[in-house]
């Protein structure tokens, strides 16, 4: 490749590594409460009112901060209680889903099997009884293992249902060939595609490096409660933690995902995709030490004709596989153990200071509800109940019409974009053309839980004994599906249907809105299309775009790593992110804290597509009300925040969210015919200062 141009400045390994995590959410921030704020954040309004005590004293106009006008009234009412308008809405499917559960009039043998096992786990006095007894006996193999050649047989025994180091999913290398499985880490502490997992990744950034781990002890703080549980102190679990973390990073950091790629020549992605594919004994030789075939076989993965991985990895992994790190892989797998048995044991205990009976009940369901609700339990039946029950027959439809019309107008945007080649443009057409969308289920469904056959308790069925049961069998049906045509659904057996949760998936080409992101925010029936299209509408626009940003246009209209832009195109592409990246960094979000243009750029880029795509959209309508419009687009992300949450905020990858709205309304005609911003507003840019990345403008 001959451009070194690249998007990244400093710090950009995060930038699409959340794409898949949470591209249509935000990473949840927690935030303080605190009160009595002072209001001192420097900026314009527009740029700071999100934050808790910078509420400008009256609603500003339209033509000043589109934001902060259509969102006052939730502002206002949020400034003693941090939230965002999509967390809000966030437990809707929660409590649709226990209504049907607990209405005897609905039944039907999925539902059936969920309640046996809902049941179960709102036993309290059972499952505090029987605490860790029934995975102590796993953890007691593990407690006696003094060597990596008894590791590997407890490993590789078919009666130990666990696989503490290896994640294996479904996957597919081209979407008009088969599924194949992906191998690769199985980390501990965090989740590659957590935000703490982005601490594997090195960074220079003094500020990025501590918000990462602060935000990686967050995420080991139920693992460390967990080793307490089974006998650690304290003290020696703290002492254990610089151990575990370096072994996990040792070999986490190549644990592989496409966020590095935003900061390599363009192609980079594409050929590590291309090197990415093993035969069972490449994959075995690349990590001998470790058994990796008994792993894959005891996983149900064994048949696969190719397998996906990294080799970075397996060889780092493989390097770290030795005697003298018994002690700490010993702890790991007992981690790893005890994370995946967490929601089916041990339920929390009432406070003690107050009576247990009404404090029970509402624990009782939220943990029985939690255990349901798993990628290996029950959250495909949850999602579909919710979609069934709860958004009903039309929102598919609905939903899927609207993602198709928002596909053809990119065709046309496209089209009309004077700066990218013929060639370029005819192969972005035809991903566009080939783009699979997954709306509330995966084109081809999912597997079926009709051979779920649980045991209950008046059986002698146990909590974990089920859980095991149903893992087996997502196993059997995962195994199944190895070399069968892919249909482009590997998204969805990733991760739970059931979270908030939106996305492009570059390897199937796919558009994937899961159930759990269409809360009554995005969809009701009797929504307006308009409130769809500047709602959910937007959203679907964003994530469409990542199929040709810098990443996306590095795989074909197939999932195969082909890159669709020619060298010149991405160096073109790259300068107009750049511009827009440029225009963030100008922008004073605190004192003395600029937004980081190059940090946000990808998931910028991708609002200010989705923006143009849905107002394109929108002139075709007659006499639309754009005020309505604009209402409804600042409506769904409205947010406070506290101030003492901004260091969390630089790791977001998304712009702040009054950032999202106001910086590309501006750069688009219609703020300016239609809302009547002129020169002297706050909202007015210049015609020749707006940036677009596509179409007649570009
Ligand atoms: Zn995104």
């Amino acid at each position: 490749m001959k451009t070194n141009m690249k998007i990244a400045a400093s710090a950009l390994a995060l930038a699409m590594a959340l794409i898949l995590a949470a591209c249509g959410g935000n990473a949840s921030v927690s935030s303080n409460v605190s009160t009595g704020s002072s209001g001192k954040l420097a900026g314009k309004p527009w740029v700071t009112s999100i934050f808790q005590g910078n509420l400008p004293p009256e609603a500003p106009a339209a033509k000043d901060d589109i934001y902060t006008h259509f969102n006052y009234e939730y502002l206002a009412s949020h400034q003693s209680q941090p939230s965002t308008a999509i967390q809000d809405h966030a437990a809707e499917m929660r409590e649709a889903n226990l209504a049907t559960i607990k209405d005897s009039s609905k039944t039907g043998h999925d539902l059936d099997q969920l309640r046996i096992f809902y049941e179960q786990a709102s036993d309290l006095e059972t499952l505090r009884k029987t605490g860790l007894a029934d995975v102590q006996p796993f953890l007691d193999r593990i407690n006696a293992v003094t060597s990596i050649e008894e590791m590997n047989a407890v490993l590789s025994s078919e009666d130990f249902p666990f696989s503490p180091f290896v994640l294996s999913y479904m996957t597919l290398a081209d979407t008009r060939d088969v599924n194949i499985v992906n191998v690769g880490a199985n980390l501990a502490l965090v989740d590659v595609v957590t935000i703490g997992g982005a601490y594997y990744q090195d960074t220079n950034d003094p500020q990025l490096q501590q918000s990462m781990e602060n935000a990686i002890r967050n995420e080991a703080s139920l693992a460390m409660v967990d080793l307490m549980t089974m006998g650690m102190s304290g003290d020696e679990v703290n002492a254990a933690f610089p151990s575990i973390l370096a072994f996990e990073k040792a070999h986490g950091k190549y644990a592989g995902y496409y966020g590095e790629y935003s900061q390599k020549e363009f192609g980079a992605a594409a050929k590590a995709a291309r090197d990415s594919h093993f035969t069972m004994s490449e994959l075995c030789s690349a990590c001998p030490n470790f058994p990796m075939k008994a792993t894959l076989d005891k996983l149900g993965k064994g048949a696969s004709p190719e397998y996906v991985s990294t080799r970075e990895w397996l060889e780092a992994f493989n390097g770290l596989w030795t005697d003298s790190n018994i002690e700490v892989i010993k702890l790991i797998a007992k981690i790893n153990v005890l994370a995946e048995t967490r929601p089916y044991r041990n339920p929390p205990t009432p406070k003690q200071d107050s009576k247990a009976d009404g404090q029970d009940v509402a624990i009782a369901e939220s943990f029985a509800y939690e255990a349901c609700n798993q990628q290996n339990t029950f959250a495909i039946v949850l999602a579909q109940t919710y979609a069934d029950n709860t958004l009903g027959a039309d929102a598919k439809p609905r939903l899927t019409k609207l993602s198709q019309e928002l596909v053809d107008t990119y065709k046309v945007v496209m089209k009309n974009t004077t700066w990218v080649s013929k060639e370029s443009q005819q192969r972005i057409i035809e991903k566009l053309d080939n783009m699979t969308l997954n709306i509330l289920e995966p084109v081809g469904g999912y597997y079926d839980f009709s051979g779920v056959k649980l045991t209950s308790s008046a059986q002698g069925g146990t909590l974990i004994g089920n859980y095991l049961k149903l893992k087996q069998y997502r196993l059997d049906q995962e195994s199944k599906m190895i070399g069968q045509p892919a249909v482009a659904a590997s998204p969805w057996f990733m991760i739970r249907p059931t979270e908030t949760n939106a996305f492009y998936d570059s390897t199937s080409n796919s558009i994937n809105v899961y159930p759990g992101y269409v809360s009554s925010l995005m969809y009701t029936k009797d929504m307006s299309d308009l409130d769809l299209l500047a709602g959910v509408g937007f959203i679907i626009g964003h994530e469409i775009s990542h199929g040709f940003d810098y990443q996306g246009a590095q795989f074909d209209a197939y999932g195969t790593p082909n890159p669709v832009f020619t060298d010149a195109d991405a160096s073109s592409f790259v300068q107009k992110c750049s511009a827009l990246a440029s225009y963030y960094n100008g922008i004073e979000v605190a004192p003395d804290v600029m937004a980081n243009g190059q940090y946000v750029i990808t998931e910028a880029a991708a609002d200010l597509c989705g923006m143009q795509v849905t107002l394109e959209l929108l002139k075709k309508v007659e006499n639309a009300d754009y005020e309505q419009f604009f209402a409804k687009i600042s409506n769904v992300w409205a947010r406070v925040v506290s101030e003492a949450a901004l260091s969390e905020l630089t790791l977001d990858v998304h712009p702040l969210n009054n950032l999202r709205i106001n910086v590309n309304a501006q750069m688009f005609d219609s703020i300016y015919d239609k809302l009547g911003v002129s020169e002297g507003d706050a909202m007015y840019l210049a015609p020749d200062k707006r940036i677009n990345i596509w179409g007649a403008n570009a």
